[in-house]
């Protein structure tokens, strides 16, 4: 056991204990966009997101499913000698589209390597139709399928001051539903929006706990440039947390959450010149090494405060 497998469940472990080895995922970039920006929900969009989401390493979403995938593929391939594969429906919201379209992009994915398909999408557009869908490629095709939801704070006056366009009920409201089709769920959190202390880092915890998820992304927050975030942070109007601070916020979410949700990361990675603030100038993995150790020293570990549930207040009378 190497020493952050004490400190918490990653995810490199939750997929070698599904797939019995390492397994990679495999961005795709669809030519779409999302409710919160074409106006269905929003015209501006969440205050963080950039013009091209979250596909900074994305392959142009002009080549085909089929083709990013072979070249994905390969790519990895070679650099890690991998054998299994994700097809990662990453960037905007990849349910955003006329049903029959979604179905052929998701069966497009698939080949003889691709284990399991992750979507991307936002907690207001995924629905029972797009879900049967989805079970029945699972059945049919005999491939994992998993969901990731981004959601980012449970604290709802944060979740209108970054112009999410839907609040916590509709998140419940997508897990409840995806959980009655068995896929396992991501979600997405930033844990150091300025609108949030700590007391909004253990509530998120515990809820993603009760409603019993399978993984969480963690990212610090970024700046991409030409957002309503970067116009915030350029007129002072925000004030950022410490790197010390989010390692602080990072440890107690960890130490909140139950042991068995595997944690696919603990710290953003976006490209330096896509934005004006980005990991207090540190490399990610430093940070994440920080993390581990700051753990080590005060004897943390995922799951050390995980004693809310199941009537937590009569638990002592016999
Ligand atoms: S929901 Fe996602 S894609 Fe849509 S605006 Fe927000 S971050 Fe961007």
């Amino acid at each position: 056991m190497t020493k952050d497998n004490r400190l918490y469940y990653k995810y490199s472990d939750y997929l070698r204990n599904k797939y019995g080895e390492k397994v990679y995922k495999l961005p795709i970039n669809l030519d779409l966009t999302c409710p919160n920006r074409d106006g269905c929900v929003g015209l501006e969009g969440c205050i963080f997101c950039s013009e091209v989401g979250t596909g900074f390493e994305s392959l142009s979403n002009k080549l085909s499913v089929s083709s990013q995938i072979e070249k994905n593929m390969l790519y990895i391939e070679k650099k890690y000698k991998a054998q299994k594969f994700i097809a990662y429906f990453q960037n905007f919201t990849n349910t955003y589209m006329p049903i029959k379209e979604f179905e052929k992009a998701v069966i497009d994915s698939i080949n003889n390597r691709i284990v399991e398909i992750a979507i991307s999408t936002r907690p207001d557009c995924i629905s029972d139709s797009y879900l049967e869908v989805l079970k029945k490629i699972e059945k049919d095709y005999n491939v994992n399928i998993s969901i990731e939801l981004g959601l980012q704070s449970v604290n709802y006056h944060t979740l209108n001051k970054i112009n999410r366009g839907h609040s916590l009920a509709e998140y419940i409201d997508a897990v409840l539903r995806i959980k009655r089709y068995d896929f396992d769920i991501c979600t997405h959190m930033i844990l150091n929006l300025p609108w949030d202390d700590m007391t909004d880092v253990i509530e998120s915890a515990k809820i993603l706990s009760v409603l019993d998820i399978n993984q969480i992304k963690l990212h610090s927050l970024y700046i991409a440039k030409n957002t309503s975030l970067a116009d915030l942070y350029n007129k002072e109007l925000i004030s950022l947390a410490s790197k010390e601070d989010y390692i602080d916020r990072v440890i107690t979410f960890l130490e909140y959450i139950d042991k068995n949700i595997a944690i696919q990361r603990l710290v953003s990675r976006a490209p330096a010149e896509e934005t004006l603030f980005c990991n207090w100038n540190t490399s990610w993995w430093k940070i994440k090494d920080e993390i581990e150790i700051k753990m080590e020293e005060k004897s943390s570990y995922q799951g050390k405060q995980c004693n809310y549930k199941n009537g937590s207040a009569i638990s002592h009378i016999k």
